[in-house]
């Protein structure tokens, strides 16, 4: 990776290749390139040793034309101001592509948790949400789990809040355990996405998933889940990687039998059925059908766009391609499902939760799964219109060109005040 491109300047970059096909005005479009507020806090939390640690929080709020603000929260060391601010962005054109009534946000607190006890990081949580309660709300902002938070943070947050509040309000957060009024399908939701996303892809092309092979990088939750459902479709996954790096079988890797080791030793690296160990790199650029970067931004870079061999490319992460590898796969005709689209199960089914809080009634896990499979199917229709209506370069263009227009929609019919 040589390029470290700030993910804000791509979120602006992506923003003005599809206005360029759209009949908005630059005034509006410069609206929606920056985030509405931001917040920036310094939190200060009793460490176990008894001394005082400080944590860089940060909450931006992007865009609200659409609906309350929605979007998770992240803990890691690299966790930027600009980071936070691209990624809002983001959730709102995720939100848009998807058509569900929510705006885009995102938080982030720049701490790498496997330093922390389980008590300071509920207590640096806690802390948080004590600094969000003022801004977040079942019908203003609504976070959710991200990068290195899920469930536990979801459940401290929404105590947090309904405590300071005096209320009981679950809708307030998404992502919760189901105890805590979490909705069944809400973990697998980002990688089930992920996977509806490429079968689509495939289809389109008049290919078969079930005969393709697939490389994912990250295994966390969505390139976990990822791996396992293209495994489900009958497709071979031959590669798998986390931060310790790549784990190569040509025969295909068992997904829940990696998932298994990397639970018991921390790592995929040195999981025994493996032919060959990889770099991240070199899972990147294997000659796969199908390529999951499910980790973190600026994954594929223009150098490394250069050596990818994937046909189709599934983004379950945020932003892994810089806007440079973007032109650089679309010269090799390489099919990128972006992200707002690929990974936007993971908010979609947050939104299914949203819906059930407010109506203290809970479905079930095939109406939650069938739900989203529509949504994700009409979303992909509604990119593929605009991909060829206009001729487009890639699928990411399209998206912007789709969401951009329904958020401009929104704000238009609504006027601005004073
Ligand atoms: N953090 C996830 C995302 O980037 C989920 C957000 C949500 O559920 O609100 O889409």
């Amino acid at each position: 990776m040589s390029e470290e491109a700030n993910p804000f300047e791509s979120l602006q970059s992506q923003i003005d290749d599809a206005a360029a096909y759209l009949d908005v005005g630059d005034d509006v479009i410069e609206r929606l390139k920056h985030p509405e507020r931001v917040l920036e806090t310094n939190l200060t939390v009793e460490l176990d040793d008894g001394s005082l640690g400080r944590f860089k929080a940060f909450r931006s709020q992007f865009n609200g034309d659409r609906g309350p603000y929605k979007g998770g929260i992240r803990y890691h060391p690299n966790v930027t101001r600009d980071e936070v601010k691209a990624l809002s962005g983001w959730m709102t054109y995720k939100t848009a592509i998807v058509d569900i009534p929510l705006g885009g946000g995102k938080g982030g607190i720049i701490v790498d948790p496997s330093q922390y006890s389980e008590a300071e990081l509920e207590r640096i949580t806690r802390a948080f949400a004590a600094e969000l309660t003022p801004m977040i709300g079942v019908d203003k902002d609504i976070p959710a789990p991200d990068v290195n938070t899920g469930q536990r943070e979801m459940n401290w947050i929404k105590d947090t809040y309904e405590t300071i509040e005096d209320t009981t309000e679950p809708g307030v957060i998404t992502g919760k355990a189901l105890d805590s009024g979490g909705s069944e399908g809400r973990v697998e939701a980002t990688g089930r996405s992920t996977v509806i996303a490429a079968r689509e892809a495939f289809d389109y092309l008049g290919r078969d998933i079930a005969d393709a092979t697939v490389a994912v990088q990250g295994y966390g939750n969505a390139g976990w889940i990822s791996a396992k459902l293209v495994e489900e479709l009958g497709a071979t996954v031959v590669a798998v990687s986390d931060s310790s790096g790549a784990v190569y079988n040509e025969a295909g890797l068992d997904a829940r039998d990696v998932k298994a080791f990397k639970n018991e030793t921390g790592s995929v690296s040195g999981y025994a059925d493996a032919d060959e160990e990889l770099t991240n790199d070199e899972l990147l650029t294997l000659d796969v059908d199908l390529l999951i970067p499910a980790a973190l931004e600026n994954a594929i870079d223009a150098e490394l766009a250069a050596d990818v061999k994937a046909d189709v490319i599934s983004e379950a992460a945020n932003g892994p391609i810089t806007p440079g590898g973007d032109e650089v796969l679309a010269g090799k005709d390489v099919v990128v499902i972006p992200d707002i689209l690929a990974n936007a199960g993971g908010v979609t089914v947050s939104y299914f939760e949203w819906v059930q809080n407010r109506q203290r009634f809970y479905w079930t896990e095939e109406k939650v799964n069938a739900e989203l499979e529509a949504i994700i199917g009409d979303a992909f229709d509604a990119l593929t219109g605009a991909y060829e209506e206009h001729d487009l370069e890639n699928f990411r263009t399209a998206a912007y060109v789709v969401s951009i227009q329904r958020v401009v929609d929104a704000f238009e019919e609504a006027g601005t005040f004073p």
